[in-house]
């Protein structure tokens, strides 16, 4: 599919803190606000990461923001292009962090894929009418390796299922990430993160508000956990997870993963087995009157768990069937996503229809334009004259033409 080219619509800018910073009152989107924003970011990756060559890059809309395994950060076209200049500083201001602190995208889908296959292991299932672990179930189609995850290139039947649970655990993981890094912020940039924050809260707090059953489940404990650590609000649930924002800040990234894995360990087995129904009912594989009949016939319909599924003691779940699991709450979960779509772009947004509808890039005149601003030189120069022995001070514009 063609990229699909646009240019920049000048209009007034939601910039409140650059605009304070450049000491202007109000900002328009324009090549040159574009060229600005660009060098100040720049500028932001060389200090906050001096030890790694990044890139910072414009835009594109709906791939990664950033790649810690690229070391690469696009500066979103979106909020860029709706004027939403703060919250495109605070975004890859975040990112730079991600980059500073952050495990590889790789490397977090490693550290993952050994809980994901305990929670499977917990987890009993009916297959051909046997009483089987979805684990056991899944690799019967061979074997799938977090690389064949994270790089979607698995043959096996039930790949579609394991793409979309490590993707809900790469969020859970990702959301304790980002207490963690954002903490390490510099007070003088705390402002951006924070006036995007409250953004985001005020929308989380609709849905807390209006939907609270809904919000204990896997996604809905994901937020209230996130708001609850950045201080935001205090939940009374959250409050009794054995985690504390200290243990949280002072942990490196992999030591995160035990206690987050056992806080949310019997909601991730509940996403697991929703999410296993789901995937059942729509790809037609699993119950069937023949399974049915097969099933009676090999040892009844009692509720025998014992022979495939297992409970996990270090995670403290027991075995659970997953016709027991409630259905996953799509709305809570596109809301997650929505929310953190930068951040985990990597694991949905190049392959859920990404690449279908053609990206959306800066046409090339407005790429030169901007880029035309790298060609001026700035220089600040002090004369002393004949009536002015005290010397006068005055600025110089160098335009480089042939550059
Ligand atoms: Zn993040």
């Amino acid at each position: 599919m063609e990229d699909k080219v646009v240019s920049i619509e000048e209009k007034k800018a939601d910039a409140e803190l650059m605009s304070a910073w450049l000491g202007v009152d109000e900002l328009i989107i324009d090549p040159k606000l574009l060229f600005d924003i660009q060098t100040l970011l720049c500028y932001y990756s060389e200090f906050l990461c001096p030890n790694d060559e990044v890139t910072v890059e414009y835009p594109v809309e709906g791939i990664p923001c950033a790649s810690v395994d690229d070391k690469r950060v696009m500066i979103p076209l979106k909020p860029l292009l709706e004027g939403k200049v703060d919250n495109a500083i605070s975004s890859v201001i975040h990112e730079l962090h991600h980059i500073k602190h952050s495990l590889g995208e790789k490397e977090i889908c490693q550290t993952i894929y050994p809980y994901l296959h305990k929670v499977l292991t917990t987890l009993e299932t009916e297959h051909c009418g046997q009483k089987m672990c979805v684990w056991d179930v899944v690799t019967s189609e061979g074997t799938i390796h977090s690389g064949e995850i994270i790089d979607r290139t698995s043959k096996n039947k039930y790949a579609p299922f394991m793409y979309t649970l490590m993707a809900d655990l790469f969020l859970l993981m990702n959301a304790f990430e980002d207490i963690r890094i954002d903490e390490k912020q510099p007070t003088n940039l705390v402002k951006y993160r924070v006036k995007q924050e409250e953004e985001c809260f005020n929308n989380f707090k609709e849905h807390l508000d209006t939907n609270l059953p809904e919000m204990n489940d896997f996604h809905g404990m994901l937020f209230r956990s996130l708001f609850h650590y950045k201080g935001w609000y205090d939940d009374l649930d959250v409050a009794k997870y054995n985690l504390s924002p200290s243990l949280i800040m002072d942990s490196d990234a992999k030591g995160l993963y035990p206690p987050v894995f056992r806080a949310f360990a019997s909601l991730v087995q509940d996403l697991a087995g929703g999410l296993w129904e789901k995937f059942r009912e729509e790809t037609g594989t699993g119950f069937s009157a023949i399974d049915e009949f097969m099933a009676q016939e090999l040892g009844g319909d009692d509720g025998n768990f014992g022979d495939g599924a297992k409970e996990c003691e270090e995670l403290e779940i027991g075995v659970k069937p997953t016709s027991s699991c409630p259905a996953p709450n799509s709305e809570m979960s596109s809301f997650a996503r929505e929310v953190a779509e930068e951040d985990i772009a990597l694991m949905y947004g190049d392959t859920e229809g990404y690449e279908d509808k053609g990206r959306k890039v800066l046409s090339q005149d407005a790429w030169s334009e901007i880029q035309a601003f790298k060609q001026i030189q700035h220089t600040k120069c002090r004369e002393k004259m004949e009536n002015y022995p005290q010397g006068i001070s005055y600025d110089t514009l160098v335009v480089d033409t042939y550059a």
